[in-house]
């Protein structure tokens, strides 16, 4: 244990966006934190890949919505204004191939979207505006606020008393399932419902060099363990014992006085099955075993200008688990291998439930094999022949699912915590970014409050 004179030991284990984000409120503590991370940089699931080839730089493309308070404001603290880089909200809906605009934030695109008939836009706009009216309650990052309005129902069921069935299908769930490829009936309707409060008039970004920049600048000052596999979090009579394995299979055993552990939810519980109840409580252990999660595999493609809609997001509609669920298309420059800028898009390919499950873990080349032959279900005209595969990135561990009644049981578990063992993640919430980070605040409040 710590003496009197001795700083405070953490061990943070997962340096994602939460991991960091916690790191940072510890350091500001005054505490000495020593952040475990199994790949050989920080960022987690926001981390990108980066060619250099490619400007401007942004990796996978997450995106920052302008509604996320925290990033904003670290945007601001370090000086990052100028990475932004504004990208469109333009999100268009295939019906089997046949594809017509919807823009989030007009109301005009949607009283002139086509897929579904003029009493469903109605009603559609009407219960928007119903939820942005309940923004402040129906908090996106907040489940200590959203959960009153976790009543079991699942988005499926709340959207299709909103609207038709086909209704829901062409105007809700695309961009839900778009985007976080979770079924909307397995989700609560909290995440619907927050998402169409908070979605209307925002900005949307990707940062110039990836998110991970934030990440790397919330950690500065700790101690970093890349490359370290944690296997085992243990008491003992002199704290807690975190054992980890580090490169070449070298085992490296530390102890500390606290813990935050963020790693995703299923190994979370995994780390600290053998932590006694008045560490963990019941609570807590069911809740980290019980969290479900979607895979997500992107797959990229460089094809000529011209040939799809530009900053478009492409997304199917319907109530089936389509063959491929979205397309992002962006505008970059690509150097050729003499140098020469020539001006290209990049395309995201993003397949539906089971063709990621099916794909995930396969060789490249099938991966870009399989997936070459579905982008024409999504866009008949996609330039199949002139696609270059340019890139891929797996998410094991992509979505974590906002089942119904999650977001109550997210507060009875952060009622829970207690030092000297906390949690955070993603899956505390709807999965974002700022949700994520946010969960590392919390987390570090709990230990830094308590002492
Ligand atoms: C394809 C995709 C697109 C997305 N797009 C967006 C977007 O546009 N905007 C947005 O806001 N959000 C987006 N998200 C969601 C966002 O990426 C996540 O919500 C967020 O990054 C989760 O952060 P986290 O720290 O909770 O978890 P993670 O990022 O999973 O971090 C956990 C960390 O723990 C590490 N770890 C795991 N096990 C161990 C171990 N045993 N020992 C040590 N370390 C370990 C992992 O390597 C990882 O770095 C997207 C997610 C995916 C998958």
């Amino acid at each position: 244990m710590t003496s009197r004179t001795q700083r405070t030991k953490v061990a943070v284990i997962g340096g994602g966006m939460a991991g960091c984000a916690a790191t940072r409120q510890l350091l500001r503590s005054g505490r000495d934190v020593v952040v475990f991370e199994t790949a050989d940089g920080l960022g987690g699931r926001a981390r990108s890949w980066h060619r250099p080839e490619i400007e401007p730089d942004v990796g996978i493309n997450l995106m920052y919505v302008s509604f996320y308070k925290l990033m904003t404001q670290l945007i601001k603290e370090y000086g990052l204004e100028d990475e932004l880089i504004r990208i469109s909200s333009n999100v268009w809906i295939s019906d089997h191939g046949k594809t017509v605009p919807l823009s989030s934030d007009s109301p005009l695109s949607l009283l002139t979207y086509r897929h579904v008939k003029l009493r469903d836009r109605v009603a559609f706009l009407l219960s928007t505006l119903a939820q942005v009216a309940r923004k402040k309650k129906l908090d996106l990052f907040d489940p200590v606020k959203a959960a009153p309005f976790d009543d079991g129902a699942s988005a499926a069921d709340w959207g299709c008393r909103q609207v038709s069935r086909r209704g829901f299908d062409f105007l809700l769930r695309p961009q839900i399932e778009g985007f976080w490829n979770f079924a909307c009936e397995e989700i609560s309707a909290v995440h619907a419902r927050a998402l169409l409060a908070w979605m209307g008039g925002s900005g949307f970004y990707v940062l110039r060099g990836g998110m991970e920049i934030l990440a790397e600048k919330n950690a500065e000052g700790a101690d970093l363990k890349l490359s370290h596999e944690v296997t085992a979090v243990q008491l003992d009579g002199d704290g807690i014992t975190v054992t980890a394995v580090g490169p070449g299979g070298t085992p490296v055993s530390e102890t500390f006085d606290e813990v935050v552990v963020a790693t995703p939810a299923p190994i979370a519980a995994k780390l600290v099955a053998a932590l006694p109840t008045r560490t963990v409580g019941e609570e807590t252990r069911r809740f980290l075993e019980s969290q479900r999660y979607e895979p997500a595999l992107s797959v990229s493609y460089l094809v000529d200008r011209g040939t799809l809609p530009a900053e478009a997001h492409i997304v199917a509609g319907g109530p089936e688990d389509p063959p491929l669920r979205n397309m992002i298309t962006y505008p970059r420059t690509v150097r050729d291998a003499s140098g020469r800028p020539v001006e290209k898009l990049l395309v995201f390919a993003y397949p539906g439930r089971a063709n990621t499950r099916r794909l995930l873990g396969r060789p490249t080349e099938e991966q870009f094999s399989e997936v070459t032959k579905l982008l024409p279900s999504l866009w008949p005209d996609f330039p199949v022949a002139g696609a270059e595969p340019f890139q891929i990135a797996e998410r094991p561990y992509g979505f974590p699912i906002p089942a119904p009644g999650r977001y109550r049981r997210s507060v009875r578990v952060l009622q829970e915590l207690r030092p000297p063992v906390v949690f955070a993640g993603d899956y505390f919430n709807s999965p974002t970014t700022e949700a994520a980070m946010l969960s590392g605040v919390r987390a570090a409040a709990v230990l830094t409050k308590a002492g």
